[in-house]
């Protein structure tokens, strides 16, 4: 088991920079995922620490060792990349022992140990085939039963589940993070998928560009998103972000966004008033946008005429055009909406996220 550490670590291919001074900490048995989109430099962080790349600055500590020369096979982690590579004439039972036969590690051990992860993976059945006779997800349990195996100091995951049916991910992600509550072992997980990464992720690092655009817990990404960027790549629909300005002559923060005017209470509303010009953006969640029903007030409301209806059974999604805005509002189900028809939203400005508008940073 072992912390690691990226201490202002950068990687640039060609003199183009894919990583950009990094710091990131990562405790004994902690399962953190690096997400974000397409070429944010996720894999090129993992590779430096699996040793395939050498950072161009900084510093790459696994258990407090410095890592920069120490070659991949040296590290002592076990990978699981996208492309899992199982020894194609080995059976299955083979694949899983092994780590442990290369270490010669007693022969009655080796065949209890892989009973045991092999039921632990439900792999038991498939102990005798060869990897091409396995689907995709299975050869990912083997792979993942291999390198649980090896008893690593760490974990390097590169995209594991990207090949499986959306059944078989929703399925692993439950295996995989009841293994990781068994054997807590410090694991390093990377996936553009932002439901992956918080529905596993004991910690989450948000990349965009190269950089880390914030490190936190799940709900912590969620409520308390550092910018704009953050607000947007996490939640599904997306955070409905709006512009507005700040109303200079109120008797409280105000800030005026889609023609209505809205309090903003706590260190958001002491924060405008130093703000040194008058943008802002609002970030409302599409669960935070409630049809308003005759009897409530007292909460802004925006009026916005309906242009579609997503109904998902449990729940239904609401395009609702506001002047030039078209925001998404989840609605209970059966809720008697026609497209067409004009509705009223109100929303909380408690639960109200509120950015600058010329940084994208949360204020507050
Ligand atoms: P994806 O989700 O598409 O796998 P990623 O976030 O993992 O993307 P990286 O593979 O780390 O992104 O790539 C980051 C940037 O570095 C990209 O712009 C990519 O084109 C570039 N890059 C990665 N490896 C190399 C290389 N060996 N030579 C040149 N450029 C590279």
């Amino acid at each position: 088991m072992a912390t690691i550490t990226l201490e202002g670590v950068s990687k640039a291919f060609k003199g183009k920079p894919a990583v950009d001074g990094v710091d990131l900490s990562i405790d004994d048995g902690q399962f953190l995922i690096i997400v974000g989109p397409s070429g944010c430099g996720k894999t090129t962080t993992l590779r430096m620490l699996a040793g395939f790349e050498r950072p161009t600055s900084g510093v790459v500590r696994i258990g407090g060792r410095v890592m920069n020369d120490v070659p991949p096979k040296d590290r002592d982690l076990a990978m699981v990349f996208q492309n899992y590579a199982l020894f194609p004439h080995m059976t299955v039972a083979k694949n899983l022992a092994f780590g442990m036969r290369v270490r010669r590690v007693d022969r009655k051990v080796i065949d209890r140990e892989v009973a045991s992860i092999a039921s632990m993976l439900g792999i038991e059945a498939l102990l005798g085939r060869k990897p091409a006779e396995l689907s995709g997800g299975e050869r990912q349990r083997v792979a993942l039963g291999r390198a649980l195996l090896r008893k690593p100091k760490a974990f390097l995951l590169d995209e594991p589940l990207s090949n499986l049916d959306a059944a078989l991910r929703a399925q692993m992600r439950f295996e995989l993070k009841r293994i990781h509550a068994q054997f807590p072992v410090t694991t390093v997980y990377v996936t553009h998928d932002q439901v992956e990464a918080m529905t596993m992720a004991d910690r989450i690092a948000l990349m965009e560009g190269g950089r880390l655009q914030q490190v936190a817990a799940p709900e912590v990404l969620y409520s308390e998103p550092a910018n704009t960027f953050v607000a947007g790549f996490v939640g599904s629909p997306k955070i409905n972000l709006i512009p507005g300005q700040v109303v200079r002559d109120a008797r409280r923060p105000t800030i005026r966004s889609m023609s209505c005017d809205i309090p903003v209470d706590g260190t958001a509303g002491a924060v405008l008033a130093s703000l040194p010009h008058d943008n802002v953006v609002i970030g409302l969640r599409p669960e935070e946008l409630r049809p308003r029903r005759p009897a409530t007030g007292g909460l802004p409301a925006v009026r916005g005429v309906i242009e579609l209806i997503e109904p998902l059974g449990s729940e239904t999604h609401v395009a609702l055009r506001v002047g030039g805005h078209v925001l998404t509002c989840k609605c209970p189900p059966r809720a008697g909406l026609e497209v067409g028809s004009e509705i009223s939203v109100e929303f909380d400005p408690e639960h109200m996220k509120v950015f600058d508008g010329d940084t994208g940073m949360r204020l507050g």
